[in-house]
């Protein structure tokens, strides 16, 4: 009997902005709800998100991973928050063969970072699709993460989501707290290039990001939230469809764009 679905399920990178959009209604997080509506149900969800920034390569295994509350200046109701999401012990086996070769670990110690929760507490708000997260090694390079992505890509033929939580730009030092929806014109330009790459199917010109110079810098001064891009990049599969939602920035320099392959 074959595992092989016909119907592949979709690969996402969600651009997650602020964790205050967990209590907002906004295009974003209305997007996001849509999401979860339209799109086919999966038997679980791997997440990369720019939050587990490790040293190694690690994977979630537990039953019932903890909700992390890893921002700081937020309303009281926010830390009281909860997403009782399971995890899968099975996937996370799954995942540690497929990534054998990256000597990837089992994790029993960390859980749901924002990244992963205030999303998928929009998409899937019965929190009935168990998760499972893979850290970013930061050791590696771009390469390495598209190289990941694309082992990734078998499973969503095993009826499983890939998601990657990030931003394509994130840059918090110029933030301008007073313009929500509001876009620098260098974080315009990069964002159009990385969105032009991802048009024509040109990941090369995503792993090689920094050849737009000094504008790719300023929108990713560090990459943690640049990378989750990169698997799911990988994780495309020939005959995918692709789809832009959320093109704008909030607060000039943290580019909410979603990319939607199925
Ligand atoms: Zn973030």
């Amino acid at each position: 009997m074959s595992l092989l679905n016909e119907n592949p399920m979709p690969a996402i990178f969600f651009g997650h902005g602020s964790p205050g959009n967990i209590l907002e209604d906004n295009t974003a997080t209305r997007m996001w709800q849509q999401l979860g509506k339209e799109l086919p149900k999966p038997k679980g969800i791997i997440c990369v998100s720019a939050h587990w920034y490790t040293s190694n390569t690690a994977i979630t295994s537990m039953e019932s991973p903890k909700t992390i509350h890893d921002f700081g200046g937020f309303p009281k109701a926010m830390y009281e928050m909860q997403y009782p999401a399971p995890g899968s012990l099975e996937l996370a086996s799954k995942l540690s063969v497929i990534l054998a070769e990256e000597n990837a670990q089992l994790d029993s110690t960390w859980g749901f970072d924002h990244g992963t929760w205030c999303v998928l507490a929009k998409v899937f708000p019965k929190a009935d699709v168990p998760v499972v997260q893979l850290s970013i090694n930061n050791t590696k390079d771009m390469a390495f993460h598209f190289r990941v992505g694309q082992k990734l890509a078998e499973l969503r033929k095993q009826g499983y989501w890939v998601i990657g939580s990030g931003n394509i730009v994130h840059n918090l030092g110029v933030m301008d707290w007073n313009k929500r929806n509001m876009t620098f014109n260098w974080a315009q330009r990069f964002g159009d290039y990385i969105r032009d790459a991802v048009s024509t199917n040109t990941p090369e010109n995503v792993i090689n990001y920094l050849d737009f110079g000094a504008e790719a810098k300023m929108s990713v001064p560090h990459p943690d939230h640049f990378i989750p891009l990169l698997y799911v990049l990988g994780a495309r599969l020939t005959d995918d469809d692709c789809r832009f939602e959320t093109t704008y920035a909030e607060y000039g320099s943290l580019d909410m764009t979603s990319i939607i392959f199925n």
